[in-house]
């Protein structure tokens, strides 16, 4: 008695709190249920046979005699099933499987096909198409941002998509991509603007390029592409590019009006540089090497007593025609709630003032990311948003022509582009009717 006593105070105690644990453990997380199998694979398991009748009462007789199983188990409460989750668990185990592939991009699976060759071939294409290069450039390294796996075993052969379908959901993120037949008089930017997009996803979903021309009757995808890979490419080249020539003015008295006195030449200087492509798309570019191959040479104009000047000396003087401030194509037009005109393009290329002036802003603003502002002697100021550079200070005078920065994709942007904006008396004004 003495001997049980102590057992008990020393073992028993232990031994019956074990068994409340364990009787916890059993009844609490693990519960009593009904297992369904599948040609001998577990498949499911649900809280009662009630359940499991439900199940497959969906299902044809003849499959659940030859094929499926039901068994008395213990399972976690939090892996019971139900209704239509488990029906189409059991549908799926009940499908015919193949040997395939799974392509999985950061661990989800996001396809089936049938061999690891022809996923491989299609990844291969994928990095091919997204690292080709100009002859001036040289693919310094390509690969994935995310981590692709190809892994081999059984799949549902419905699940199975084929070459074609697999491209279009891994470039696309679609396989059935709304489509647009070019009629007579479309332009990328008609087309883009009329299905409220922007010229640069329709370039990116159809392998194009912006100024590429369309042939009436060509299929035109217009989904916005939102491909599950991303195919980036480190390259190098180099390019020669135009320096434009700046306006400079002089002031004769005895001159009548404004003469041209030297005409105005552009200049070629050679750039070297390194890129980054994701998808295509230059990401960043830096210039590692700059050379003037021509100089420019400024225009004269010689203004006499008659004419109004905005300001004395180089620079500054307003000509009241506005110049492209940068060549590309009009992603976005003036309207609708847009206070400017979207000029996309290289990031890099230079930027002009269209206009000479003075600098009133140069800085971060915002939405408006590397922001320039230049207000001219007529009432007139014109911004330049998005910059990757700015190459003018508050406060300087510039002439028309002058490169004020350099075209990027700072604030809120969704690609390189010149965010251009034109204000007359304190209102946004269309810009397209004052470039000349
Ligand atoms: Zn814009």
């Amino acid at each position: 008695m003495e001997k049980f006593a102590r057992y008990w105070r020393f073992g028993g105690g232990a031994t019956l709190v074990l068994l409340i644990i364990v009787g916890v453990w059993c009844f609490g997380v693990r519960t009593p249920a009904y297992s369904i199998s599948v040609d001998g694979n577990k498949a499911l398991v649900v809280a009662s046979k009630a359940d499991a009748s439900q199940a497959m009462a969906q299902l044809p007789k003849s499959e659940i005699i030859k094929r499926i199983g039901v068994n008395r188990t213990f399972a976690d409460r939090s892996d019971l099933l139900a209704g239509d989750e488990a029906l189409a668990i059991l549908n799926t185990a009940l499908q015919p499987k193949v040997n395939g592939v799974v392509i999985s991009v950061n661990g989800k699976t996001v396809l089936y096909m049938e061999s690891k060759e022809m996923a491989q071939q299609m990844l291969d294409n994928l990095q091919q198409e997204y690292s080709t290069v100009s002859d001036r450039e040289n693919l310094l390294a390509v690969g994935f941002a995310e981590d692709v796996q190809i892994v081999e075993g059984s799949v549902v052969a419905a699940w199975v998509t084929d070459r074609d379908d697999a491209w279009n959901i891994i470039k696309l993120g679609t396989v059935t991509p709304q489509v647009y037949t070019v009629k007579e008089g479309d332009s990328l930017w008609s087309i883009a603007r009329a299905h409220d997009m922007y010229v640069t996803d329709i370039v990116a979903s159809n392998g194009i390029q912006e100024d590429s021309i369309l042939n009436l009757g060509q299929s035109i995808i217009l989904s916005k592409p939102t491909p599950l890979i991303t195919v980036v490419a480190q390259v190098e080249g180099n390019e020669t590019v135009v320096i434009p020539y700046k306006t400079i003015t002089e002031n004769d008295n005895s001159v009548n009006g404004i003469k041209t006195k030297t005409e105005g030449q552009n200049g070629e200087k050679f750039i070297a540089y390194t890129a980054t492509l994701r998808n295509g798309i230059v990401e960043n570019k830096e210039i590692i090497e700059e050379k003037v191959v021509k100089a420019a040479v400024d225009k004269v104009l010689v203004k006499g007593r008659s004419v109004q000047v905005a300001s004395r000396g180089s620079g500054g003087v307003s000509t009241g025609k506005l110049a492209w401030p940068v060549s590309g194509s009009i992603s976005q037009s003036y309207g609708n709630g847009h206070t400017g005109l979207d000029i996309a393009g290289p990031t890099g290329s230079a930027i002009s003032a269209a206009d000479g002036g003075v600098v009133t802003f140069a800085g971060w603003q915002g939405g408006y990311g590397n922001f320039v502002i230049i207000r001219h002697g007529n009432g007139m100021v014109t911004r330049y948003a998005h910059c990757s550079k700015l190459l003018v200070k508050s406060g300087q005078k510039v002439s028309q022509g002058q490169t004020i920065g350099l075209r990027g994709s700072t604030g809120r942007s969704t690609g390189p582009h010149l965010h251009f904006e034109v204000m007359v008396g304190g209102s946004f004004r269309n810009p397209i009717n004052y470039l000349r």
